[in-house]
């Protein structure tokens, strides 16, 4: 069965603000909830349906996912029901059940699996590395489970004992009088803190808290064609997560380096050449840097300071491979700034014969290519 569009499920249009989904969310998830609905199985499967859509749609980067590619732009993300992990997912429930006057409720959010956070890490790459794509390794700390106690916070030789409060269930359930009926709510067991275990003898290396800060080393595949704020998510590298909830995910954000000679507007090339007068007046073959190399184009006489030029699929690539851009160049024709007695010679009777003539001063554009290229 395909999923259904999570517009569609909240009943709202693509170009709905934050609020607008948060109130659809709202009327749908009271009137859906399975307290509401007891033992009324399309219920709440609508209930998770609403619940899934609005985790993706109330997080602007899974909502932009979400719109660039669909479903599969937000798979495996921990989406579905109860076990959301979202901030705005959480605080949600807190509004919600405040609204039935049973606060009490909404510490039951605390109690289930909870996927850890997401780690965002910003990596510098170099102009030519977004183009051509490059592979990086990164390090970075994040908690790992303490490799003392293996994670479970005990000391060596001991163990977790069941909480005798709760029995181990981690809540302790109860029955509310409201004005819509008896609800039954649940609140975490404060023996256990809804852990539903106890240590008793914490392990010395964690204190207790099963996790270690680590030290990470990781290698990431850069695609050709990323550009600065590109986001390469990585599964599954995030923070730990909570009562054996999945792990968070790690967000590689990209920050591309100005390059000497080029600059970029989303896949195509822009470039700027200085020619000297007599090139512009006369026509003349260029050496035109290209991300691949030098390429000869043609001007024609009488060409314009200012005269933007393209090359075809002189560009980058699209990172999943939609087409390629373009490179522009505009010429920039330099006046010569010093000449000798013998050229302001020529250049007056140039003038006198109204015409004009001109000198070459392209040297510190061409030491740029050079250092750049290498050539
Ligand atoms: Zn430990
Ligand atoms: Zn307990």
């Amino acid at each position: 069965m395909s999923k259904k569009d999570f517009y569609d499920v909240l009943g709202i249009n693509k170009s709905a603000s934050n609020d607008e989904i948060k109130k659809a969310y709202r009327k749908l998830a009271m009137k859906y909830h399975p307290d509401k609905n007891p033992d009324n199985k399309e219920a709440e499967s609508k209930f998770k349906e609403i619940s899934e859509a609005y985790e993706i749609l109330s997080t602007s980067e899974k909502r932009q996912k979400y719109d660039q590619f669909g479903h599969a732009g937000v798979n495996g993300n921990g989406a579905g029901g109860f076990g959301g992990n979202s901030g705005g997912f959480e605080d949600m429930f807190g509004d919600i059940f405040d609204m039935f006057g049973g606060s009490g409720f909404s510490s039951r959010r605390q109690s289930g699996p909870r996927k850890g956070a997401d780690i965002k890490y910003e990596v510098p790459i170099s102009f030519e590395e977004a183009v051509f794509g490059t592979e990086k390794v990164i390090e970075f700390y994040k908690y790992e489970n303490c490799s003392t106690c293996k994670g479970t916070g005990a000391k060596l030789g001991t163990s977790k004992k069941t909480c005798s409060a709760c029995k181990g269930a981690g809540e302790i359930r109860y029955v509310q009088n409201t004005i819509l009926g008896q609800i039954i709510n649940t609140k975490t067991c404060n023996q256990c803190h809804g852990e539903g275990q106890i240590v008793d003898h914490p392990c010395t290396t964690c204190r207790g808290t099963g996790t270690e800060r680590k030290l990470k080393k990781i290698k990431v595949k850069i695609p050709a064609g990323v550009d600065s704020g590109s986001i390469i998510p990585i599964r599954g590298e995030g923070e730990l997560g909570e009562k054996g909830g999945p792990r968070g995910d790690l967000y590689i954000v990209l920050s591309v380096r100005n390059h000497k000679v080029f600059t970029r507007e989303g896949l195509d090339i822009i470039c700027e050449m200085p020619i000297t007068f007599a090139q512009a007046a006369l026509g003349d073959e260029l050496e035109v840097p290209t991300l691949e190399g030098k390429v000869t184009y043609k001007i024609k006489e009488g060409t314009q300071s200012g005269t933007v030029f393209r090359l075809k699929g002189k560009g980058v690539v699209h990172p999943k491979g939609y087409g390629k851009g373009d490179q522009y160049v505009k010429v920039t024709v330099e006046i010569p700034k010093k000449l000798s007695e013998e050229q302001k010679e020529f250049l007056k009777q140039f003038a006198a014969s109204c015409g004009e003539e001109v000198h070459e001063k392209r040297k510190g554009f061409f030491d740029k290519v050079k250092d750049a290229f290498g050539v």
